[in-house]
């Protein structure tokens, strides 16, 4: 359909902003370095990572998105909003977003608590893991525990001290998927659901559901995605036809704190054309 997109686009990347490990101009070059033409950084709950990631596309000569992933939840379960092209000054956003990652905060120095029953950890030592400003998660707390040796990497806290069945965490505080979808499009940004098929079929948001955020404004599914299982990617495909959903691909690139590779998985020219045709909070850089 256009060829103003520059491809290969990777849609979904995370800088020491949130829990990725590499400051988001380093993220910028890596990405350039991968061949990638065109990246979004979309980082937890915050867009401080914008200027300096659009300054080092420029630099780079690549296409930047500027987006986040905000933390939302159903029921139980933890729902991942990427939000593109969002005006970062909005107020209803930025007031929920400060909201998120308070109590991100709060939560983070009491599962620190309660390790520290039964490990030698400290809040210091979190801190030491964190980026001045950063929005804080798990990945932290597990950068803590294998700075103090208790484990190897991040991926040995996650299956064992980090697991919610140990009993050490507990959720944040996140609005419903329904909100967070209204409130992005309220920022004029374009909604689309992160990785919804990690759990193959079964954990899916039921199809009502999505039906209900298409008509609160969801603009996309992330289909291709690591942790998508391939018969929840096969769902995501029919459902996306049906309801006109834009699909995207990506890395959920985090540095060197998750296997995934920037690039693995991308987004077509075509789909990144509608997300921007879509967005009217901000511009991107070099489209
Ligand atoms: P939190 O936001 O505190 O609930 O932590 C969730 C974050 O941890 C997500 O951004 C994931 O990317 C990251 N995460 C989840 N599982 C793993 C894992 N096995 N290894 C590294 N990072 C992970
Ligand atoms: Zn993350
Ligand atoms: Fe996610
Ligand atoms: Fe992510």
């Amino acid at each position: 359909m256009t060829d103003t997109v520059p491809g290969p686009a990777d849609l979904h990347t995370h800088s020491a902003v949130s829990d990725g490990t590499e400051d988001p101009r380093d993220l910028v070059a890596s990405a350039a370095e991968a061949g990638l033409r065109t990246v979004a950084l979309t980082d937890h709950d915050s867009t401080a990572g914008w200027e300096e990631a659009s300054t080092a596309a420029r630099e780079h000569g690549i296409a930047l998105i500027p987006g986040m992933e905000l933390s939302t939840r159903y029921g139980h379960r933890s729902v991942h909003l990427l939000a593109y092209l969002i005006d970062p000054a909005d107020r209803a956003l930025v007031d929920e977003t400060a909201r998120i990652r308070e109590s991100r905060l709060t939560r983070a120095e009491h599962i620190v608590g309660n390790l520290g029953r039964d490990y030698p950890l400290t809040w210091e030592d979190v801190l030491a893991q964190t980026g001045d400003g950063a929005t804080v998660g798990r990945p932290h707390i597990a950068d803590a525990l294998v700075a103090r040796g208790i484990v190897a990497d991040r991926e040995e806290a996650f299956a064992g001290i980090l697991h919610p069945s140990r009993g050490y965490v507990f959720p944040h505080y996140a609005p419903d998927p329904l909100t967070a979808v209204a409130l992005v499009r309220a920022a004029g940004g374009v909604p689309v659901l992160a990785h919804p098929a990690t759990r193959g079929r079964s954990g899916i948001l039921p199809e009502g559901y999505i039906r209900e955020l298409v008509d609160a404004g969801l603009a996309g599914v992330e289909v291709e995605h690591r942790e998508n299982t391939s018969e929840g990617r096969q769902w995501l495909r029919d459902v996306a036809r049906r309801l006109d959903l834009i699909m995207t691909g990506s890395s959920d690139y985090h540095g060197t704190g998750k296997p995934n590779r920037l690039g693995e998985n991308v987004t077509d020219s075509d789909a990144v054309e509608r997300i921007v045709a879509e967005g009217t909070g901000w511009s991107p850089v070099g489209i």
